[in-house]
Parts: structure tokens; sequence; C-alpha cells
């Protein structure tokens, strides 16, 4: 029996979120031949990304861009993305772990009466069972869980995935009509955002995070500087955040975004637990302190103990050269 794979993408500032590459490759760990795979974008004005999206689908793209889906609000994104679901009986529906995948993804699995495996890091099979690795106690210890039964919906951890290449074929795009209703209970105005980031905390690959250390949010312009040369973005400890050095929407951790980098540069930044919840699982962690005690040095792959005033300034420097 042949299995349909639907891929959930994502809109976020005017392009495509990299997750959905992402997830897009977790399709091609789970399918097997002549099944088949579809991708659902939802927006407004998203020729160019269903275009894009459509580079790396083997199957069909579904588009539905209107005006009115401007912005996400989970009455209208569930109503078009349950229709579309209906026709197509999924096996599986994948969404990235984001705030609007851990908003759907449940609607969606109750409107399926699917099992859900949320925060997926890795996809290993044994024997004949896909087994989904997903991190527990804030990435002290991971399970490995299996689905018994379809349908299924998953939500990929951004970062951890490799992203789906270039098809060999475009998938052929299915634009879908959308009628605005007029009895929805509540509607987006604004979004107002306050990352001032050009690259997206969760996706980012270099990740500069200042701590209390920092001292100010003057202080972060060092830190701004080395992540715009490396094309990271700038995270913070909740400490900082706190002392009102930077906004919360900065913030990693337990109370705050759960990272993945390539590179995690930790600036000024003690390494509190609740703070290791939202980075340890960083592929290279680099600390920057100037107390050779601080506990950020047991999970660091490279440590500097030094005056991060003064180490910044001279990474910044030495990679402007490369
Ligand atoms: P500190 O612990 O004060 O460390 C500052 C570090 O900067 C020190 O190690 C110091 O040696 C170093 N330093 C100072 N000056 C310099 C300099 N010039 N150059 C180099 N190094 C310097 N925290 C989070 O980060 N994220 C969370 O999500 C989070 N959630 C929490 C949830 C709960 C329920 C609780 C109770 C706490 C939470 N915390 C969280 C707070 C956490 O416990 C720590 O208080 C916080 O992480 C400390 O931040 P920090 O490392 O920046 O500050």
């Amino acid at each position: 029996m042949s299995h349909t794979y639907v891929v959930v993408a994502e809109v976020r500032g005017g392009g495509l979120r990299q997750v959905s590459l992402e997830a897009l490759q977790a399709v091609s760990l789970i399918k097997e031949e002549g099944d088949s795979v579809a991708a659902v974008i939802i927006g407004s004005q998203i020729t160019p990304l269903a275009d894009e999206l459509a580079r790396y689908v083997l199957g069909q793209v579904y588009s539905v861009d209107h005006p009115d889906l401007e912005n996400y609000n989970p009455e209208t994104y569930f109503s078009v993305l349950s229709s579309i679901l209906s026709k197509l009986n999924p096996s599986a529906v994948i969404f990235g772990h984001t705030a609007v995948g851990r908003d759907l993804a449940p609607m969606v699995a109750a409107h399926l009466d699917a099992g859900q495996i949320s925060d997926v890091t890795a996809i290993d099979s044994e024997g004949n069972d896909l087994l989904f690795m997903r991190p527990l106690y804030a990435g002290k210890a991971f399970e490995q869980k299996k689905f018994v039964n379809t349908p299924q919906v998953i939500t990929i951890r951004p970062n951890n995935i490799s992203p789906a290449e270039v098809a060999s074929t475009p998938a052929d795009i299915i634009e879908i009509d959308y009628s605005p209703t007029s009895n929805l209970r509540s509607i987006v105005k604004d979004v107002i955002r306050k990352t001032s980031g050009k690259v997206d905390l969760t996706e980012a690959k270099i990740i500069v995070s200042g701590g209390r250390g920092v001292k100010s949010t003057e202080g972060f312009k060092p830190l701004e500087e080395l992540a715009e040369v490396l094309h990271g973005a700038v995270g913070a400890s909740r400490a900082a955040c706190d002392a009102g050095y930077c906004d919360y929407s900065m913030q990693i951790g337990q109370t705050g975004k759960v990272v993945t980098p390539e590179i995690y540069i930790a600036c000024g930044i003690s390494g509190a637990i609740q703070h290791m919840a939202g980075m340890s699982q960083s592929h290279v962690i680099i600390a920057i302190n100037k107390d050779p005690e601080a506990p950020i040095f047991k999970v660091a792959d490279y440590g500097i103990v030094g005056d991060l005033f003064e180490v910044v300034p001279l990474l910044t420097e030495e990679f402007r050269k490369v």
C-alpha cells in the first residue's frame, strides 16, 4: 500500500523557513518507493515561495494565497489545511517544531485522529520500525518513539535534520482558492515583531549569546558585530533580559527559546542549568568567560578565559579577514 506524506511549509519574514526544507528531508527518511509527497504553503503573495518550495518537492505543492492569510491565525490556517488534508488522506503530516507548527500540529492530529510525536531531532530505522528521537528533561535524556498506526503527525526541531536537496523535477503547483469567512472568532490585526536580528534565532547556524557579563545594552554591540560578520543571530541569558539589556525574544533556555545551532558562542554567561536547557544540544559550544571556574566550561568544546570586551572584538576582527 502506498502512502501520502504532507509537509506543512512555513513562511516567515517574506521567506520560506529553513525548517520546512528539513521537514521535507524528514519525509525522504520515512517514505518508500511509490509513496507520494505533497507540501502545503499558506500566506499572502507567496507565488515566488511556492515556486521555490516546488524545487524541493517530488510531488505537488498546494498553495493557498490570499491577503487575509498574511498573518498566522489558527482558525483560518486550520480550516484551509484541514480541507486540503481531508482530500489527500495522508499517512503522515510533518511540521517544523516552531510556534506555528506547535500550535497547528495538535489540531491536525485531533482532526485526523492521529498520533503525534513532537520535537523530533533524528529518525532512525530498526527492522521495519521507524524510531523518532526526541529530547526530554531539557536535553538531559532522550527517548525513541515509534508510531503503532497511521495517520501520524510529526514536528521536527529546527537545525537537526539536514535540509532537502533540490528535486530532479519540480513539483506541480496547485492553487487552492480561499474564501474569507465572516464568522471568525478572532482576527489578527497586526503582528509587532520584537526581534531586530536578520537571522531567526531558532534557525540560526551561529548564535552569539550574551549574559549578565555583557553589563548593558551597549555591551551587546560587540556581540552584534561578531554575529553580523558570522551571519549569525544574537541570543541572551535570562539574567541579561531581566536586567533590561535586551529583549525577552532573545532569551535562550528553559523558559526561553531552545536552539541547536552549529556554533553557540556564550559570552559572559555562567552556564546555569536553566540556560543550558536551551543550548546544550548545540553542535559546537564556545564559551568566553573571565571566571575559569564558570560551569559553562564543563559543556563547552572550546573555552576562552578572558574579558569578553577584549576577546569578542578580536574575534570579529579576525573573522572579517576571512
Ligand atoms: P550570571 O550567572 O550572573 O553569570 C554572568 C557570567 O558573566 C559570570 O560567569 C561571570 O564570570 C561572567 N562575566 C562577567 N563579566 C565578564 C566579562 N567582562 N567577560 C567575560 N565574562 C564575564 N536563565 C536563562 O538563561 N534562560 C532561561 O530560560 C532561564 N529560565 C529560568 C527558569 C527558572 C524557573 C529559573 C528559576 C531560572 C531561570 N533562568 C534562566 C535563570 C538562571 O537560573 C540564571 O540565573 C541565568 O541563566 C544566569 O544568567 P547569566 O549566566 O547571564 O548570569
